[in-house]
């Protein structure tokens, strides 16, 4: 079951359907188009457990499947970037470019952004559209800084006599791709049993804030990344995907509450306090804030 309800700005909660057929509040939180949007990228009305899907934690994917469960509109805005980036490239796939194809295996399905001659003269090569934000992107690049000694001393103060550094930006640290990785090679499986070799991968990734000066105290200076994607194998991917969707299977066969997404999944329980559209539903995620409030009072 995809989201039933928006949250108004006020804390409010209202079926989409009614806000979409009359908002009950003087004025609605943005134009009816753009709430219509939000709506449909909720619901994509499609069957089974999506590759995204599986990489997520099975809780969060079940409970946002078994459950109606509210999101604010302007938190899913973002996604509505996304979708923008896609169109713009629809019409532009002429020639020897396959673009936008859901293909499905036993397990899931799983729809590539853009596959054959998209970098340079070689066929075969798979490319994957994101937007993402400036504290993603540099750690997908692997960007980090370091204290460089300027040469000079402290003078005075508390730090006297000690040397003054300054930060330099470092290129070569380790790049925090892992979901990206498996998402993109997953097409590349799918793609590769339909008969279509890719011989590389990359991912254009879309800087949303490029223009703000933290993007640029991370070392972002660009709107627009290539990064490539090294092969994971098949093996690897069939056994990872496969246990995900065995344990969401048997999850909603039984109606059992799996048990709470991993920590990775969770981005070290960051997702289960403040990002995660079903922690309403999910008794962790209450667990974790009755103990924060706790340690607060
Ligand atoms: S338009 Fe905004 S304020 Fe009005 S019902 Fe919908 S979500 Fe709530
Ligand atoms: S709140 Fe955390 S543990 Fe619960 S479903 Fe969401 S991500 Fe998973």
């Amino acid at each position: 079951m995809p989201a039933t309800k928006f949250i108004c700005p006020n804390g409010k909660r209202v079926t989409i359907k009614r806000c979409l057929a009359s908002c009950p509040q003087k004025e609605r939180c943005m134009f009816l188009p753009t709430l219509r949007a939000v709506a449909e990228s909720l619901d994509r009305g499609i069957k089974g457990a999506t590759v995204t899907e599986l990489i997520s934690g099975v809780r969060e994917t079940y409970l946002k499947k078994k459950t109606s469960y509210a999101v604010d509109p302007q938190s899913v805005l973002y996604s509505l970037h996304g979708q923008a980036v896609h169109t713009i490239h629809e019409g532009n796939t002429e020639g020897e470019i396959l673009g936008e194809v859901r293909l499905k295996d036993k397990l899931t399905s799983g729809k590539f952004d853009l596959y054959g001659k998209i970098i340079d003269e070689e066929e075969g090569v798979l490319g994957d559209l994101k937007v993402t934000s400036s504290y993603k992107l540099a750690k997908a690049l692997g960007i980090y800084k370091v204290d460089v000694p300027t040469g000079e001393v402290y003078k005075t103060g508390a730090k006297k006599g000690q040397p003054k550094t300054r930060k330099e930006f470092r290129y070569d640290g380790v790049r925090h791709v892992w979901e990206w990785s498996v998402q993109v090679n997953y097409y590349r499986m799918l793609l590769e049993e339909a008969g279509f070799a890719v011989h590389r991968m990359f991912i254009q990734a879309l800087c949303r804030d490029s223009s703000l000066r933290t993007a640029a105290e991370r070392g972002i200076t660009k709107q627009i990344y290539i990064i490539p994607i090294h092969r994971i194998s098949d093996h690897w991917l069939k056994r990872y995907f496969g246990k995900k969707a065995a344990l969401l299977r048997q999850a909603m066969k039984n109606r059992e509450l799996p048990s709470p997404c991993s920590c990775k999944e969770t981005w070290n329980g960051k997702k289960c306090l403040e990002y995660c559209e079903v922690r309403e539903h999910c008794p962790h995620a209450q667990q974790m804030a009755e103990l924060l409030n706790g340690f607060a009072s």
